[in-house]
């Protein structure tokens, strides 16, 4: 199969579209997938800092060096979690890849706010799921890092992600979740803007690129993921694909263009800051400064 824009051989299949590129042309395509994703949703400009959030893993990193292409200026942020050697072996992966792209990184580590505990420490001391504490743990610390920096946060959820969390949204018709599902979330006080430039991009796309621009990336699922909802509904929703081309794509993006008028669902106000650390709070305390109470009334009734 000859590449859609010259007469090299095709390297890309894109199926739902039903073209193919050489590896040059498919560079050229994929940005200009994420310029026009992030000018559609008005995400972010050239004037902004853009912190993003890389886990190690292919689509962080190449949204990081896809973004850096196009002219934006950009800061890498990670968070070691603290899954003993596995997050130790992720770190190095993402130091490599700052040093080989000449990027600025930032690195915290979920201990360094919790007195020494990781992920699966924090876990146990709680009985909560890991994910869960991780989402909130990271939430929380990506925010603070994006205002200490006055940066929009940039995330790499991909069309896959996306396309799983609208179905888990649309079968529990979560109004709450389904309104606060956006490409772009304006900064209000205390919340940094968030933006996701790979809504678009299918975790295969993803790959190739990354693979293509040379990235060493982690493959290895993290250890502690693996909701069997989570692994079930991305079955689903890849078979949903195969069966029907174009499916994931369709279904998100006709969520996001039409969403105001079927979904008018406001905004949970936030009404508290933290004591502690004055994050928005719906309680009084936070919920990351109230795992750190925890953390600390545990570790002093030990000693
Ligand atoms: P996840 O919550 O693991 O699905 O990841 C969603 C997005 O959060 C990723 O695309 C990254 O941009 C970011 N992210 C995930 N894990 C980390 C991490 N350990 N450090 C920094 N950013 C992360
Ligand atoms: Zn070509
Ligand atoms: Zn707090």
């Amino acid at each position: 199969m000859k590449c859609a824009k010259c007469t090299r051989q095709a390297e890309v299949k894109i199926p739902f579209q039903r073209v193919a590129f050489c590896r040059e042309h498919f560079i050229e395509y994929f940005h200009s997938r994420i310029r026009k994703a992030i000018g559609r949703y008005r995400m972010f400009s050239k004037k902004d800092k853009l912190l993003v959030a890389v886990s190690g893993g292919k689509d962080s990193m190449g949204l990081a060096l896809a973004l850096k292409d196009l002219g934006y200026d950009v800061l890498l942020y990670h968070i070691n979690i603290g899954i003993g050697e596995f997050s130790d072996m992720v770190q190095r992966k993402v130091e490599v890849f700052a040093k080989d792209f000449d990027f600025e990184l930032e690195v915290e580590s979920v201990a360094q706010n919790f007195s020494g505990l990781g992920l699966p420490q924090l876990a146990l001391l709680t009985s909560r799921k890991p994910c869960s504490l991780c989402g909130m743990i990271k939430r929380y610390l990506m925010n603070r890092a994006a205002l200490r920096h006055g940066a929009v946060l940039v995330t790499a959820h991909n069309l896959n992600d996306e396309a799983v969390n609208l179905l888990r949204n649309v079968m529990g018709w979560d109004f709450e979740q389904l309104s606060r599902q956006e490409p772009v979330l304006p900064a209000r006080e205390g919340l940094a803007r968030k933006a996701k430039p790979y809504i678009f991009i299918s975790e295969y796309e993803s790959a190739a690129y990354s693979y293509i621009r040379g990235i060493d990336y982690v493959m290895e699922a993290c250890p502690q993921s693996g909701g069997a909802t989570s692994h079930f509904l991305k079955r689903i929703v890849g078979e949903l694909e195969r069966r029907f081309p174009g499916f994931r794509i369709n279904f998100v993006r006709k969520f996001y263009d039409n969403k105001k008028s079927y979904f008018p669902y406001p905004e949970k106000p936030v009404l508290n800051r933290c004591k502690i650390c004055g994050q928005p709070t719906t309680g009084e305390i936070c919920s990351f400064c109230r795992l750190k109470l925890k953390v600390e009334e545990s570790l002093s009734s030990k000693s």
